[in-house]
Order: C-alpha cells, then structure tokens, then sequence
C-alpha cells in the first residue's frame, strides 16, 4: 500500500504561475515572500525624496523572481513604473493588466516599434542613430534619452549635444525621460567616487545644456540599487531598483554592510524524489566523480543545472538544507536531478522538502553564498532560475 505520510503538500500558496489544473507546486519550486518585498519597497522608498519614484527593474523575471507576479504585487502597492530590458518583457506586463509606465531599457528591433505604441511601452533612446529610427517610425513613440557618461554601453555620448538636442526636435519622439547609469556605483575606493562624481557632474552638465537651450526638462534618473545605497544625493524623478528590491546586494558583503534593510523575497525548494543507500565503493551520478568511502544514505533532488541551479555546485561545493540540517552536494549536478548526502539525517523520505535558498530549522542559504561559491554576483544566481520552476507566493 502507498504510504501518504511523507507528501507534505506546500502551505498557504496564493497563486500558481503554471496554469494546470490541479497541479501542486512542480518537483522544484520558487516561494516569494510578500511581506518581505513589501518592506523592502518601504525601507527603499523611505531613502529616497518624496518626488522620486521607485521604478523597479523587473526585467529577467524580475530577477527570476516572476515578472507578473511581482509587477503585480507591486501596482498594487501604489507601485507606477516598472522597467524591463526588452519589448516582449513590456509587453508580457501589459498583457497582465499591470499599470504605469513601463521602459524599455534595451534595444528594440525596428520591426517591433508598433509594439510600443500598441502596448504603452517606453522605448531608451540607445544613441543617435537609433533616434533617428524611432523617429522615421512615423507615429508618436514615448522614449527616455540615454546618455552616456562613461560606461560606454547605451546612450548617446555627452560630448555629442548637438545631436541630443536634434533628439529633442525630434517630431515623433514624445520625450519623456532622460538618464544614465553608473557604472561604478558599487565601490567605494577614491578612484570608482571620482569615476562615478565625474558621471553625475557630467549628466548634470547635459541637463543644463538642454535648458540653456530652452529645452522643456524630462523626468531624470540615475540611480540603479548601488546608486541609492552609495550617492542618496543623485535621487531624481525616478530610481531604476533592481537587485535591492529582491532583498539582496550582488555580493555577501555589500548585502551585510548595507545601510538600507532589507529581507530576502526568495526562496527555492525542491522535493525528494528517492533516497537509497550506497555500499563503499560505489559512484555517484554522472563521471563517477563521487565513490562512497562508507556506508552512506543519499537523496536524490528534483532539481538540476536546467533549473538554473549552478553545475559548479558540484562535488561538495554546494550544499542544501533538510529538516534542518545542512548536506553536502555530491558528486555531478544533472540537467534535472542533484543527489545530497544525508548520511545523518534521520526519517528521510520522498516526498519530502529540500531549502536550495532560503531557511530550514536555524540554517540558512543565501543567494549570496551561492553567488560566492560559484564565483559570480546574486543577480546572476537568481536571474538564471530556470522557467520550469514553479514560483508562488507565501
Ligand atoms: C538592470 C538595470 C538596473 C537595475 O540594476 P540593479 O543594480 O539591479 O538595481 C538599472 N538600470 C539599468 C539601465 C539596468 O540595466
């Protein structure tokens, strides 16, 4: 007879992603916590003046996060203005119903320029030429001017003021917006401030410029996450949040040094799908690369490299939490599977839960210590969460 007393099913759900009926919560799934997003918007909101506006980033899924969940969740906080990287990402928020203002931040084909109109969607003014287009377009394209004051990405280069101010003459452009981006916003060695105060003073130059110029002033913005943690004082019409929203900094310790508080809205877990035992001397997963010198008992996670959990958390590296315990990874993490040693732990079984991110009993893991085990920032940790994930509120 099957045993039902090891399905746990996942309390307090509020709103599945994937639109089977009757599906649970997958074999690896995404928990976000609404409180926490929500006291970050407050702790974010309170650094910033009273006539700047949070306009988060929830390109990426919003960080792997859920891009309608979240955008969701945040219009209905009194949250106006959103910005994605690509058109398609606008669009998918619009077919949501989600309302404000939504930028386009990156480069959109000219073959979708009625796409902007269609749904609504702000288009960056990525340099010169690229004006032109949006203007040859023939109808009214909404658009904030990049400008480019040193990360030598996006936006038309300052030096160039004759060719902004053409910009703003520009007949199908609806200007209505204007920023850059710092883009060494997140050290703090006397080298990176000069860096940085050096493109604050010069978007400020191109401000003055315009209005020199009798130029009517669009909304202005600066800030990314690191912006409003390290230059407050660069606080403008808008502050384009990303990382910070999420509960996070990129790296484990500007995440403990930061001034602002924040939660983490992010948890990942995944089920047990079998555990067995292994005899000394025999290997585990692909390449043998693990042999047990011992008796040992081993659990086989539903999740793999294709869920974005990173490979090179393989062998030791990476660890997950089980009632409380924290387990090593062994041995290769598959595209869908991983296996944990849980040696010492008792009564586990399939069915149960496994915490990748998040907490279990008094252990933690954060996207942080993932980031630092495989050599990269949060951002990437979490932006790469795979679409097969299942992501709910709690
Ligand atoms: C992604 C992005 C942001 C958000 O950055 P965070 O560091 O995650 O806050 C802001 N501005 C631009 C132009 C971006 O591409």
């Amino acid at each position: 007879m099957m045993k039902n007393t090891s399905y746990k099913s996942v309390e307090s759900k509020r709103f599945l992603v994937n639109e089977i009926p009757g599906f649970s919560c997958g074999r690896a799934w995404i928990e976000l916590d609404g409180a926490a997003l929500r006291y970050n918007v407050s702790s974010l909101t309170a650094e910033l003046p009273e006539h700047c506006e949070l306009m988060p980033a929830v390109k990426a899924e919003a960080y792997g996060h859920g891009a309608v969940l979240i955008s969701k969740e945040l219009n209905q906080i009194g949250v106006q203005a959103f910005c994605v990287a690509g058109v398609a990402e606008g669009v998918q928020l619009r077919k949501h119903k989600i309302k404000g203002e939504i930028l386009v931040l990156g480069y959109t084909h000219p073959e979708d320029f009625h796409l902007l109109s269609q749904y609504h969607l702000a288009q960056t003014v990525v340099d010169y030429p690229y004006a032109c287009l949006l203007n040859e377009y023939g109808k009214t394209i909404s658009v904030h001017i990049g400008i480019d004051t040193g990360m030598h990405r996006l936006g038309e280069r300052l030096e160039n003021m004759d060719q902004i101010y053409e910009i703003f003459e520009m007949e199908n452009l609806r200007i209505e917006g204007m920023f850059t981006h710092l883009s060494a916003d997140d050290t703090m060695t006397p080298e990176d401030q000069e860096f940085t105060n050096a493109q604050i003073h010069d978007f400020y130059e191109v401000v003055e410029k315009l209005k020199e110029q009798g130029y009517p002033c669009p909304k202005l913005h600066l800030q990314a996450s690191y912006g409003i943690v390290n230059y407050p004082d660069t606080a403008e019409d808008y502050a384009r949040v990303g990382i910070a929203l999420y509960g996070v900094l990129s790296t484990r310790e500007d995440t403990e040094n930061c001034r602002i508080p924040l939660k983490p809205v992010l948890s990942l877990k995944v089920r047990v799908a079998s555990v067995r035992n292994v005899h000394p001397g025999e290997a585990v997963g692909y390449g043998r690369q693990f042999i047990a010198d011992h008796e040992m008992k081993i659990a086989t996670l539903a999740i793999g490299y294709a869920d974005g959990l990173p490979r090179t958390l393989s062998n030791g590296v990476g660890e997950a939490l089980v009632k409380g315990y924290r387990v090593p990874i062994i041995g290769r993490i598959c595209m869908d599977q991983t296996m944990i040693d849980v040696t010492d732990i008792p009564d586990v079984q399939s069915g149960d839960i496994a915490v990748i991110i998040g907490t279990s009993g008094e252990e933690e893991i954060t996207a942080c210590d993932i980031a630092e085990q495989t050599g990269t920032i949060t951002n990437e940790v979490l932006s790469r969460l795979g679409s097969r994930l299942e992501r709910m509120w709690v």
